[in-house]
C-alpha cells in the first residue's frame, strides 16, 4: 500500500515525561508506516525549552500562525520541585499560556465517547465542548484586605485626567474587596473564536452568563457575542441549520444535565475552569478528553487535555510496566491530520485520521483497554492492557480496517 501524501507540514511540538514515550510510539506504530508525515518539528521537552531560554515556544507558536495546524504532547508547567530536577535556569511560564497568549485563541474541551464507558447522566449521548474565555476576570483580579470602616470606590481615570467614580461600598467595619477587568478585544476574538468552531465541526453554540445581576459587566458579553453573531456569522448559521442560543447561566446548567450533548458550550473565564472539570469528570475519565486552541483566525492547535503523566513516567523509566492511555494524544493527532487533509484537499488523509479514531474506539468496545478505562468500564470481559500492547492492538483494528 502506498502512504498517504501530505502537501504542508503540520507543526509537531514534542513534550515530556509520559506522553513523551506516547508520542513517539504513536508515531512509530500508527503513523508513519501509513502516512509520509510531514512535520516541522519543535521540541518542547522542557530541557531544550530551558536551553533555548523558552524561544522554541514562542518559535513553535509562530510555526503555527504560519501553517494554521499543529499538534501538541503534554509538557511540563514548572514549579519548585522541577527547578531542582531539571535544573532550571527560570520557571519558564506555561508553554500552553504562552502558545494561547501568541496565538489568541480559545481552548474547546471534548470527551471521546465509547460504550463501555459511560457517561454518570445517562441523558449524555453526544460529547458537550466546552470553550473556556481565558482572559481577565477574576483571574486577573485586584484584592484588597479592608480592615476596618471607611470608603471603597471604582476610579477610572481617562488619558485626558478625567475621573470617573463609582462607589463599591461604605464600610462599617472590615471585609474584603476586589477588582477586576475584561477587555472587548478579547470578548470579541473568544466570541469569534466560538462562533468558528461551531461553523466547522457543525455544532449549536450555547452562551450563557449572569447579566441579569451584572448589567454592565456580563451585560457586555452577552451584547458582543450577538453583536458579531448578527453582523458575521447568522447567516452561515442558518445555511448550516445551527443555532447560537443565549441563556442564562443557571438555566443553562439546568440544561446541559436534561440535554442530550451534541452542542458546544461557551463560557467565561471562572464558569469555564469549573463546569470543565465538571464534566470531564461526569463523563467518566480524564485520559479521554480531548482539546483544541482555535485562535480567531481560524489557526488550530490539538492536543490531549492530561498532563505528561508524571507518575507512569517514573515507572517507565524504573523498568516497570505501565498502562498510560495514549487515545487523547492519538486523537490530538488525527485532528491535526484532519484538519490539514480539510485545508489542503486531502481527502485521503481526513479518512486516514477518521479510521484512526474508529479504530481506537472499536479497540476499547472489544474489550482490550488500558486501566484507567477497565477500572471504570461497564463492558463484562474487558482485559486491561499495557501502554504498548494497547497501541499494538489500535494497529491490528486499523490495519484491519484500511
Ligand atoms: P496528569 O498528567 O494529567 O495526570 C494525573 C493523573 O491522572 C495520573 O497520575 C493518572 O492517574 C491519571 N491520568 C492522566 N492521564 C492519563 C492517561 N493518559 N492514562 C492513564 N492515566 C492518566 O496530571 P499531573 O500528574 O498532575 O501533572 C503532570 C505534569 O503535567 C505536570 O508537570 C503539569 O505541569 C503537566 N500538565 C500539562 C498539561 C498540558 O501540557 N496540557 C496539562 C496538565 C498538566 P494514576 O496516577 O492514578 O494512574
Ligand atoms: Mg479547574
Amino acid at each position: 500500500m502506498d502512504k498517504i501524501k501530505m502537501t504542508t507540514p503540520l507543526v509537531e511540538m514534542d513534550g515530556d515525561e509520559m506522553t513523551r514515550v506516547l508520542w513517539q510510539m504513536i508515531k512509530d506504530e500508527l503513523l508513519c508506516p501509513f502516512v509520509d508525515l510531514k512535520t516541522e518539528y519543535y521540541d518542547l521537552g522542557l530541557e531544550n525549552r530551558n536551553k533555548t531560554n523558552d524561544q522554541v515556544t514562542v518559535d513553535s507558536a509562530e510555526a503555527t500562525k504560519k501553517y494554521g495546524v499543529a499538534v501538541k504532547c503534554a509538557t511540563i508547567t514548572p514549579n519548585a520541585a522541577r527547578m531542582d530536577e531539571y535544573h532550571l535556569k527560570e520557571m519558564w511560564k506555561s508553554p500552553n499560556g504562552t502558545i494561547r497568549a501568541i496565538l489568541d485563541g480559545t481552548v474547546f474541551r471534548a470527551p471521546i465517547l465509547v460504550k463501555g464507558i459511560e457517561p454518570y447522566v445517562r441523558n449524555w449521548v453526544k460529547p458537550i465542548t466546552i470553550a473556556r474565555h481565558a482572559y481577565g476576570d477574576v483571574y486577573k483580579g485586584v484584592e484588597m484586605k479592608i480592615p476596618g470602616a471607611g470608603k471603597v470606590e471604582l476610579v477610572y481615570t481617562a488619558a485626558d485626567g478625567t475621573e470617573t467614580r463609582e462607589l463599591v461600598h461604605n464600610f462599617d467595619g472590615s471585609g474584603i474587596v476586589q477588582g477586576m477587568h475584561n477587555l472587548t478585544s478579547s470578548i470579541e476574538s473568544f466570541a469569534r473564536s466560538c462562533f468558528s468552531f461551531a461553523v466547522d465541526t457543525k455544532q449549536d453554540l450555547w452562551f450563557a452568563t449572569k447579566d441579569t445581576i451584572s448589567k454592565k459587566y456580563d451585560h457586555t458579553f452577552k451584547d458582543i457575542f450577538q453583536d458579531i453573531y448578527d453582523t458575521e456569522y447568522k447567516a452561515k448559521f442558518e445555511e448550516l441549520g445551527l443555532e447560537y442560543f443565549y441563556t442564562l447561566i443557571d438555566d443553562a446548567v439546568a440544561r446541559v444535565i436534561r440535554s442530550k450533548g451534541g452542542y458546544i458550550w461557551a463560557c467565561k473565564n471562572y464558569d469555564g475552569d469549573v463546569m470543565s472539570d465538571m464534566l470531564a469528570t461526569a463523563y467518566g475519565s480524564l485520559s479521554m478528553m480531548t482539546s483544541v486552541l482555535v485562535s480567531p483566525k481560524g489557526v488550530y492547535e490539538y492536543e490531549a487535555a492530561h498532563g505528561t503523566v508524571q507518575r507512569h513516567y517514573y515507572k517507565h523509566l524504573k523498568g516497570e510496566e505501565t498502562s498510560t492511555n495514549s487515545i487523547a494524544t492519538i486523537f490530538a493527532w488525527t485532528g491535526a491530520l484532519r484538519k490539514r487533509g480539510e485545508l489542503d484537499g486531502l481527502p485521503e488523509l481526513s479518512a486516514f485520521a477518521d479510521k484512526l479514531e474508529q479504530a481506537c474506539i472499536a479497540t476499547v468496545e472489544s474489550g482490550k483497554m488500558t486501566k484507567d478505562l477497565a477500572l471504570i468500564t461497564t463492558l463484562e470481559h474487558a482485559t486491561p492492557l499495557n501502554t504498548q500492547d494497547f497501541i499494538r492492538a489500535v494497529r491490528e483494528t486499523l490495519e484491519a480496517s484500511l
